[in-house]
């Protein structure tokens, strides 16, 4: 998602660096091509109209223009004016501290991701420490509560389903069961329909005012478009919501939902979903996602992946050898491990700064990895923990060894040479931040 929009907004905003000065000529047409760029991503027109008139009068003031670098400074007023759009700040949950259960309603249409969402959003949660109960009030798409109850045993998350047919005692029922399995939030799978109807919208309120729910997350599918927005604005009128999950974000859709749902609802997008997989759903942190879109990386969510990961496995000894910098062939391949965990090198890649090219023109190639994996597994134990030691006769005897030629065991030792430098470069920084994240 995001892929042209953010190629087209780099090519605009590009456009005017290298130029000294800026006039207002200049201005003007690059804001013409942002704007282009945002409605040819199917943002809706009156966001992108609100966002053009904002920005091109932020970017002529006398400070841009008479700086001493107003390219950057543009860029920086449309970085502020994407983060705006989506809502500026982090919005996360909001569960009153003296409310036993807290309760947590999901609403949407049919196939918009709400099942997978309920699942997901418990396990964020547990993982935060909290002890979550889904409610399977879902009973007229016949798969939901069995769905609903597979995602719960894959992640030791229990599910209440009642007697399968009256939504609202269900939901009602879930309550006092989540009371007395001493479960702290319960998380509310509610019906959908393939549209907006009065039944459905009627069965929602019902719930509503039963459950008093602390919060009413609306689950959009991104790929829909701007359809989006009217079964929100629907939704919005009749039942209201607290917030929007913003699901299937990793699909090919042009993100012009995901950049207009803020604005055109009132409702901030507190969380979005990735993937299909249980860890899939992320906070939405709009000047990280604005900062990508304009391909300036996303090292902060990195760092923190990074951090969360090590602070779960990375043991004593091998934290203070790598703080030296000691960098072996074992570390290489926990760091390949580290990667994998975080998502991927394309995702490593995509959160680099001018990363999301690199992937988009297809040069970055995931097998390299399994090769250099193949490699270090065919050394000797010495070999990886002293990679000094290998000489010529080695690396043919390891080539052998892993069905490879000496060319690429040459690479992964030249690889291995440049990472311990450039280790020994970024550990001052790379400590500084873990030191920071960790300190929350
Ligand atoms: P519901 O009818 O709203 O409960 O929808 P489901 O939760 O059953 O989801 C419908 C389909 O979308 C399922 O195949 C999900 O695996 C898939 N899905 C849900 N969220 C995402 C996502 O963020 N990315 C992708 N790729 N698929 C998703």
């Amino acid at each position: 998602m995001f892929e042209s929009l953010s190629q087209r907004l780099q090519n605009a905003l590009g456009a005017l660096r290298g130029k000294g000065r800026l006039t207002e000529a200049d201005i003007a047409q690059a804001m013409r091509e942002v704007r282009l760029a945002l409605l040819e991503a199917d943002v809706n027109f009156k966001v992108v109209s609100r966002f053009s008139i904002r920005a091109t009068e932020r970017c002529s003031a006398a400070e841009v223009l008479n700086s001493l670098t107003p390219a950057q400074n543009v860029v920086k007023v449309v970085l502020d004016e994407l983060t705006d759009m989506l809502g500026g700040q982090t919005q996360t949950l909001e569960l009153a501290q003296n409310k036993h259960p807290n309760v947590v309603m999901l609403v949407g249409l049919q196939g918009s991701g709400k099942t997978t969402a309920c699942a997901k959003l418990a396990y964020l949660l547990k993982s935060q420490g909290k002890r979550p109960l889904l409610a399977a009030c879902d009973v007229y798409r016949p798969a939901a509560a069995d769905q609903l109850e597979t995602l719960g045993r894959e992640l030791d998350i229990p599910v209440y389903r009642g007697d399968g047919h009256n939504p609202l005692a269900i939901a009602t029922e879930s309550l006092a069961h989540a009371t007395s399995t001493m479960r702290d939030v319960v998380i509310v799978d509610t019906a959908g329909r393939l549209h907006i109807d009065d039944a459905m919208m009627d069965e929602m309120y019902q719930l509503k005012v039963a459950l008093e729910p602390d919060e009413i997350l609306m689950v959009i599918d991104a790929m829909i478009g701007q359809d989006a927005l009217n079964v929100a604005h629907a939704f919005a009128e009749k039942v209201d919501f607290d917030g929007v999950i913003l699901s299937k974000m990793d699909g090919d859709a042009r993100g012009g939902a995901a950049l207009s749902v803020r604005e055109t609802t009132g409702k901030p997008i507190k969380f979005i979903s990735m993937g299909e997989k249980p860890d899939s759903l992320e906070p939405l942190h709009p000047d990280r996602l604005a900062r990508r879109i304009l391909g300036m990386g996303d090292m902060v969510s990195l760092i923190e992946s990074a951090v969360k990961v090590q602070q779960d496995e990375l043991r004593e000894e091998e934290a203070q050898r790598l703080a030296h910098a000691d960098l072996n062939l074992n570390d290489f391949l926990e760091m390949n491990k580290q990667i994998k965990k975080i998502g991927g090198i394309s995702k490593f890649i995509g959160a680099l700064p001018g990363g999301d090219r690199a992937l988009s023109s297809g040069k970055v190639d995931e097998k390299i990895f399994e090769r250099m994996e193949t490699i270090i597994f065919s050394m000797t134990k010495e070999e990886r923990e002293k990679p000094d030691c290998i000489n010529g006769r080695r690396r043919a005897r390891i080539a052998a060894g892993a069905g490879v030629s000496v060319t690429d065991v040459n690479q992964l030792m030249k690889k291995y040479g440049e990472t311990r430098k450039m280790v020994r470069k970024m550990m001052p920084s790379l400590q500084e931040s873990a030191e920071h994240f960790k300190k929350g």
